[in-house]
């Protein structure tokens, strides 16, 4: 597909929108208008005080006109959302929101219009469905009395431990090969724990205050016992805990998982684990190149509440190749049996470097938009009549259904850092490959991002670059509060 792009700002969410109809094309953007020989070309352009709009390929052409005239924000991106939807006869249920955080739009039309009047403009303005503008405005609700409690110098710390036991197909975060990678380990864990003593000092020195740690990756738990409990020493010894409420690890594979380990993670003071089935399906386990079974899960999850974890979250994912409406209904029933504290139901992305998206084996659930929608309600249905509710939200281009990825909770089991890094309530200090150190000016909505290096090897390599880094912490606090005086 060739996106012309003339004379107009709206880029992001041009490409974007071409991304939400047609999730499979790829899309060249161009400036200037050439003929192209493409099967399918979309112009949008600003000309002569109009937007003009034009789709045209083997279906035929849409076009679409508009004055530029006082509503212009989405004057451009409705138009082209309109033109899109009479093209393909498609009404995507998240309208024509294209940004990751769709609950931080609400919260921040709720602050200003009341929650009835934003509701409104989700629906009326964004074209957003009444399901999902009703599953949003719970969110939003559900969230709300964690992050009214956020004060001024709150934090986050990330941990990032980048490292699993095979490779997930739909996966793009792990690049090397595992056996390659897993040789790194203890140089990473070495640097990891020294750049969690240097963040930590710069938190102080701030006067920050941490209210959550969170570990993710990766799997975590491919450290071991003894590297999980020295991680989380040093954690406890170099920050001020004494605020700090909740320590959640990802304890994702079960293949990662055994009682020395549950039990250094308990007795660190881990509150909150993950262990993510993604499917209780056999066969898409193997489709998805996890080398483990659902049993393996499930005995995982039993060995999890023997040693003692009392809050216990489980991953789904929606548009797994080989998953059928009727064994995703299966795996929701079976881990509500299991009675999770969370379960967070993601709607499958297509990354493009993942092994699933480069073999071209595109599921059934993630081209049909409607499967993928009847896998989600059910979900929904389920786990609203178990007594969880949805607390934070986000979404990813090229999801399947183009829907969404949904933590649900039991009330008063929620992980506040899921919401404080979805909502960008707070600064997250990231620690390791992959993390991101997001400050978040305390007295706006400005946020200053800090990128640590994605993979473990170039992590290790160029190690005092990240130490670099993590001087501009200090730099971006010292503006926030100039700019307040
Ligand atoms: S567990 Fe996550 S990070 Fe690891 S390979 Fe699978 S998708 Fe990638």
């Amino acid at each position: 597909m060739v996106l012309y792009i003339i004379d107009h700002p709206y880029h992001y969410e041009a490409e974007n929108l071409c991304r939400v109809f047609y999730p499979f094309d790829k899309v060249t953007v161009q400036h200037e208008f050439m003929p192209s020989d493409e099967n399918r070309t979309v112009y949008t352009a600003e000309e002569n005080g109009e937007y003009i709009v034009r789709i045209e390929d083997a279906d035929g052409k849409t076009e679409r006109k508009a004055k530029v005239g006082a509503e212009t924000e989405y004057g451009m991106v409705s138009l082209l959302f309109d033109a899109f939807c009479a093209h393909t006869g498609k009404m995507p249920r998240w309208g024509m929101l294209t940004g990751i955080h769709p609950i931080k739009l609400l919260r921040q039309l709720t602050e200003q219009h009341g929650e009835a009047e934003a509701a409104r403009l989700f629906r009326e303005k964004y074209f957003v469905s009444n399901e999902k503008t009703a599953l949003a405005v719970r969110t939003l609700r559900a969230q709300k009395p964690i992050t009214d409690k956020v004060r001024e110098n709150d934090y986050s710390l990330y941990i990032s431990v980048p490292f699993c036991p095979t490779r997930c197909a739909y996966c793009s975060f792990v690049s090397q090969s595992v056996e390659k990678a897993k040789k790194q380990i203890p140089e990473y864990h070495r640097l990891l724990l020294e750049e969690l003593k240097e963040t930590a000092k710069v938190a102080d020195a701030l006067g920050l205050n941490l209210r959550a740690v969170y570990v993710g990756g990766g799997t975590p738990t491919t450290f071991s016992a003894e590297q999980l409990s020295e991680m989380i020493r040093v954690v406890k010894d170099s920050f001020d805990m004494s605020q700090c409420e909740e320590l959640t690890v990802e304890a994702g594979r079960p293949d990662t998982i055994d009682r020395a380990k549950l039990d250094a993670l308990l007795k660190s003071g881990v509150s909150r684990i993950s262990i993510n089935p993604q499917t209780l399906q056999d066969n898409v386990l193997e489709n998805i190149g996890r080398r483990h079974t659902a049993q393996q899960t499930v005995d995982a999850f039993h060995l999890a509440r023997e040693a003692g974890f009392t809050n216990i979250n489980m991953d789904l994912i929606v548009g797994l190749p080989g998953d059928t409406y009727e064994t995703f209904c299966d795996t929701i029933e079976k881990v509500i049996a299991l009675d999770p504290e969370n379960v967070t139901v993601h709607a499958l992305a297509l990354k493009r470097s993942s092994f699933i998206t480069q073999s071209g084996e595109i599921n059934k659930a993630h081209a049909d938009a409607a499967l993928a929608d009847r896998m989600m309600a059910y979900a929904e249905k389920r786990l609203t009549e178990r007594g969880l509710e949805p607390y934070y939200l986000y979404r990813q281009s090229r999801m399947a259904g183009n829907l969404e990825n949904t933590g649900w909770a039991k009330p008063g089991t929620e992980c506040a850092y899921n919401i404080f890094t979805m909502d960008e309530t707070e600064t997250v200090l990231a620690c390791g490959a992959g993390g991101v150190t997001k400050l978040k000016n305390p007295y706006s909505e400005d946020l200053s991002r800090i990128f640590n290096f994605k993979y473990s090897y170039e992590y290790i390599s160029r190690y005092p670059e990240i130490l670099e880094r993590k001087e501009g912490i200090a730099k971006q606090y010292e503006q926030f509060r100039k700019r307040l005086h």
